[in-house]
């Protein structure tokens, strides 16, 4: 019989495969790291979602979409500052949006959701989902458009 040990190896490559997936997506030690109850009794519901499940308010919801106050906007999740309002623009898309964001406490990763690859921002401090990033933004600028959930920030007005 040939074929058992053909179907170990496949067994094995299978394994392998879906360990190192794994390590990739869920393993990454993170400088604030809390349990699922943790941050489900810290953070509003909408915020839960967003940060924590990945998941994106429906557009126009947001109460950062229209703000226009000079300040900094930070992680909902962890506080650490993510946006400066100098960078925040009207893309017209019904998300806050921003053509720059402060890139040290910014992790890229790739999303699948909805088919095909989309670029997405995640807070370095604490792993929560924050949006994602296109290349439609301002052409006078930098190009990059941050499509960013409202629930996912705080914003912390420049006088505070
Ligand atoms: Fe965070």
């Amino acid at each position: 019989m040939r074929i058992i040990p053909i179907l170990l190896l496949l067994i094995y490559l299978v394994s392998c495969k879906v360990k190192s997936q794994s390590k990739n997506k869920h393993d990454k030690k993170y400088d604030v790291s809390k349990t699922e109850d943790e941050w489900k009794s810290e953070l509003s519901k909408m915020s839960y979602y967003v940060l924590r499940e990945a998941g994106t308010e429906r557009a126009f919801t947001g109460i950062l979409n229209y703000n226009k106050k000079k300040g900094i906007y930070v992680c909902a999740g962890c506080k650490a500052p993510l946006y400066d309002s100098k960078y925040k623009y009207e893309s017209g898309s019904g998300w806050p949006s921003f053509d720059r964001g402060i890139e040290e406490n910014l992790e890229y990763d790739v999303d699948y959701k909805i088919g095909y690859p989309r670029s997405e921002l995640k807070c370095n401090k604490c792993g929560g989902h924050l949006g994602h990033m296109f290349n439609d933004g301002p052409k006078n600028t930098t190009g990059q458009r941050h499509c960013i959930n409202s629930a996912a920030l705080i914003f912390v007005p420049a006088n505070e």
